[in-house]
This record gives structure tokens, sequence and C-alpha cells, in this order.
């Protein structure tokens, strides 16, 4: 029994440069469900990043909130980041795709979409001409990713998007 909810439409895969990715096995349409993300609602004191798979299973869900997935690895925990994704998020633990996917696709979101913090922030190397190199806690407040990904934020970052609007 797993936690979380992932689409059969999808697959984890092992890839060599970053652990693992979720591929496309069937044609997904615009809008679809992809993946819900379940497991344990911790405060932000509550976090050990030296615990294993840290980043992995960590995802954060409102100002001080985070959902940390099952101990054992599944596949929901594969999703990477990427400049110029195809998936969005639907409430604080839902995927969507935000176009039509085709099989063999890697399954992505952009981590500005979900993270207000700084605990997952990295050097991006997707060699995309839109990459943004370092992906910090941060770039939630970029406005041009307002216009990209509108509809498409966590929920607690489109609330703090709609106050700076203000
Ligand atoms: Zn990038």
């Amino acid at each position: 029994m797993t936690h979380s909810y992932f689409n059969p439409k999808c697959e984890a895969r092992s890839k060599s440069s970053s652990g693992c990715g979720v591929f496309a096995v069937a044609p997904i349409s615009k809008g679809e469900l992809v993946s819900l993300w379940g497991g344990t609602i911790v405060h932000k004191s509550k976090l050990d990043p030296s615990m294993p798979r840290f980043t992995q299973r960590v995802l954060q869900i409102d100002e001080e909130l985070y959902i940390l997935t099952a101990e054992e690895k599944e596949p929901n925990d594969c999703f990477n980041h990427s400049c110029e994704p195809n998936l969005g998020f639907t409430g604080q633990i839902g995927l969507v795709a935000m176009r039509d996917i085709n099989v063999g696709e890697e399954l992505t979101f952009d981590y500005a979409m979900s993270d207000g913090g700084p605990y997952d922030e990295f050097e991006c190397n997707c060699g995309l001409p839109t990459c943004r190199h370092k992906v910090s806690g941060n770039d939630w407040k970029l406005p041009e990713l307002w216009k990209k990904y509108d509809g498409y934020f966590s929920t607690y970052l489109a609330r703090r998007i709609e106050n700076l609007r203000k």
C-alpha cells in the first residue's frame, strides 16, 4: 500500500545523472492529474536535513508546513525540477499536466512553484535557454514566473503572490 497517488500512465526510472526521474508511458492530456503526495505533515522546526533522501522526501506545502513522504521510496519521490516543466501544481500536494505530454517525455515541475524557503536550493543543469542555473527558495518572487505559471503555483505561494500584487 502506497501513501501517494501516482498516475499509471507514468513510470519512475533511474537516471544516470540525477538518481531517478518520472517518464510518461502513455499519452497524458493537459489538465490530467499526475500525482498526489501523501505522507506526514511536519512543522518547519521538526525538519531534519540530515535524514536520508531529505530533498526527495520533503515538500513545502504552507508557510511553516512541509509534507514528508513515506520512508520507503515511492515513484512520486522521483519528480525532477525543470526550468521548462510540463507539470504544475493543483492545491498543495497535486501535480497536473500543463500541456499534452507524449510517451517517453520526462515529467517535471519547476521547484519555484512549491518552494518558498531555502530547504532545497541547487544548481540547475537542464541546459535549456530559459535555465535559471541557480534554483533558490526565492524564485517564486520572479514576475516572469507569475505569468508563466499562472494558476499552477502551490496554494500558499499563490496567496503570497496575490499579496505582493496588491
Ligand atoms: Zn534549468
